[in-house]
């Protein structure tokens, strides 16, 4: 990408400051909120109790197997097909359609974010809203396309009211992500906001603890990098500048693998 297309995605995000400044250690904005319960004490949610209307899944109780290797078997089309027959949780009775995840199947990056909002669970289409947008953005200043990365989420069902993914359901839906990972072989993860960075990396540390490191994912060891969740950065844009840090650092991981 040219450096004058950057700037303009850059300004786009309202960055276009971020060049002039070098005083990193001088940044005063908010980290994003003081984590929650580590993920294996978080509650899970009860699943929804059967009515007139819902599916009859909706009486299912979640199974306590959650091995990865359960999907060890699936190609792409198989995977989708169980990932929207999924009744593995209580989100099946509320969601309208699972989010399986969108992108180039031959990426070298794949962005996880938390669980499909309101838009994503009407479209079907991972970050889909207000926060995709910005999304496609911070990977437009980095010199990525939307179409040339692979997009998922934590949870493949949007959990009512955008609470935050319960422990259960995230072990249940993790295994759908992790064959998505073996499939896809991406040089690079970026998790987008605390609540993947927690289930990804099985930890309760803050977001800001989390950054400016590489972590690794799952069998492959995929290198994995941590940064601000886009919904975060739309209520905080005085943190764009670290997100736009963190989003460097992953490509110059990206450039070594
Ligand atoms: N937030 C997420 O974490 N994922 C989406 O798909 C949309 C919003």
């Amino acid at each position: 990408m040219n450096s004058e297309l950057r700037r303009e995605y850059l300004a786009g995000l309202g960055l276009t400051s971020w060049t002039l400044r070098s005083a990193e250690a001088a940044v005063t904005a908010p980290q994003e909120p003081a984590p929650a319960p580590a993920p294996a004490s978080a509650p899970a949610r009860a699943p929804a109790s059967a009515s007139a209307s819902a599916p009859a899944a909706a009486t299912v109780v979640p199974r306590a197997d959650t091995s990865p290797a359960r999907e060890a078997d699936a190609d792409w089309t198989e995977l989708r097909s169980r990932v929207v027959a999924c009744v593995r949780c209580g989100l099946c009775a509320t969601r309208t359609q699972t989010v399986f995840g969108v992108g180039n199947l031959d990426a070298e990056w794949l962005i996880v974010g938390e669980a499909p909002g309101a838009d994503e669970d009407r479209q079907g289409e991972p970050f889909v809203g207000r926060a995709g947008q910005l999304l496609n953005a911070m990977l437009h200043a980095v010199g990525l396309a939307r179409e040339q990365v692979y997009i998922a989420n934590v949870l493949k069902c949007r959990p009512p009211g955008n609470r935050d993914p319960g422990a259960s359901e995230a072990a249940e839906c993790l295994p759908y992500l992790e064959r998505q990972i073996a499939l896809l072989k991406p040089k690079i993860m970026l998790a987008v906001g605390r609540i993947a960075a927690q289930n990804l990396l099985r930890t309760d540390k803050t977001l800001g603890s989390l950054r400016g490191q590489v972590h690794r994912f799952g069998a492959l060891q995929v290198p994995l990098v941590v940064t601000y969740h886009p919904a975060y950065l739309l209520r905080t844009p005085g943190d764009k500048r670290k997100a736009w840090e963190d989003l460097k650092f992953a490509r110059e991981v990206c450039s070594l693998v």
